[in-house]
């Protein structure tokens, strides 16, 4: 794929966005692919008083490439208490600020939470500008059905944490959604498959939107492989995208309250039609555990 460059784009380099005053500007930048900016980041980078990142040097590279000559700041993980300090100072004075990480969205899995929270606190505006984020983008290429997915992030790095931590996730029922660093994933892989099961789906989504972009769905029985099928899926970003637990059909227990519950509100037939509907359960075995409960209860 050949990437669009900022001279294939004029009108998008010289884009100037309007900024209102004394407001910090969370900013998404591409995740690989340079043209995955909005033309409102842009307009917005080129307009604010200072862009505070998370790697000067990186956001330089962005910039430069798009012909925008922003003051820059530094705010890291070690200074980022130190630097708010900089960046109140600037909104205070009326400045508008633009936040941005090294790639994706400012705050997740990436510094930017304290400094947002600070700038709350001292009770300036703050706006998101939208756009690229690995964990979304590869949800969005996974074709999983279930319409809720938890956002993980990072696993512990040490085996044992990793494992205790996988094993509080296995029952949830929602698509669970993994960043891992790549000197780490096979280990990762083998710790899911151990404690999610065999069956599950997963889909490995590496140096998305990048040259070397690959994006697989298999069971993460079969994950460990496909990993060692080729010696460059031991370098690059991943996400791990993995089917959340199937729902459990309801214990003897749950059966039992549901129709506890329904018999005190409703005449027997039409609770046993009702508890049907709800669990799923045969209708005549309802019926005969409704009796049972009311004779014994
Ligand atoms: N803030 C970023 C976002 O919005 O996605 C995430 C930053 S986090 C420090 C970096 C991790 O995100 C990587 O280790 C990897 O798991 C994931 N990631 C970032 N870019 C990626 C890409 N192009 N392809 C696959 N995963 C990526």
């Amino acid at each position: 794929m050949k990437p669009v460059v900022a001279h294939d784009l004029p009108h998008v380099a010289a884009e100037v966005a309007e900024v209102a005053r004394a407001t910090l500007y969370v900013v998404a930048t591409p995740i690989g692919n340079l043209a995955d900016i909005s033309l409102r980041a842009l307009g917005i980078l080129r307009a604010v008083a200072v862009v505070a990142a998370e790697d000067t040097r990186v956001t330089r590279r962005l910039l430069d490439h798009y012909g925008i000559t922003a003051r820059l700041i530094a705010v890291h993980e070690h200074n980022e208490q130190r630097a708010a300090g900089d960046v109140l100072e600037l909104l205070a004075g009326g400045a508008a600020v633009a936040l941005v990480s090294d790639a994706g969205t400012p705050g997740i899995s990436d510094p930017g939470a304290r400094l947002v929270a600070q700038v709350r606190a001292a009770g300036h505006a703050v706006q998101p500008v939208p756009g690229a984020n690995a964990a979304v983008a590869a949800v969005s290429a996974s074709g999983f059905l279930s319409p809720h997915f938890l956002f993980f992030g990072f696993l512990p790095a040490r085996g044992a944490a990793r494992r205790e931590t996988l094993a509080a996730l296995a029952p949830l029922p929602y698509t669970l959604v993994f960043y891992e660093a790549p000197h780490r994933v096979a280990a990762c892989v083998a710790d899911l498959q151990e404690l999610l099961g065999d069956a599950r789906r997963v889909l490995l989504a590496r140096e998305l939107t990048k040259l070397f972009e690959e994006t697989h769905v298999c069971t993460l029985g079969e994950a460990a492989a496909w990993l060692a099928a080729s010696a460059h899926r031991g370098k690059g970003e991943f996400v791990l995208v993995v089917e959340g637990a199937a729902a459990q059909p309801p214990g003897a227990a749950d059966l039992d309250n549901t129709l506890t519950a329904l018999l005190a509100e409703l005449p027997l037939k039409q609770a046993v039609a009702l508890a049907a509907k709800i669990t799923g359960g045969n209708r005549n075995d309802l019926y005969a555990r409704a009796l049972a409960l009311k004779r014994d209860g």
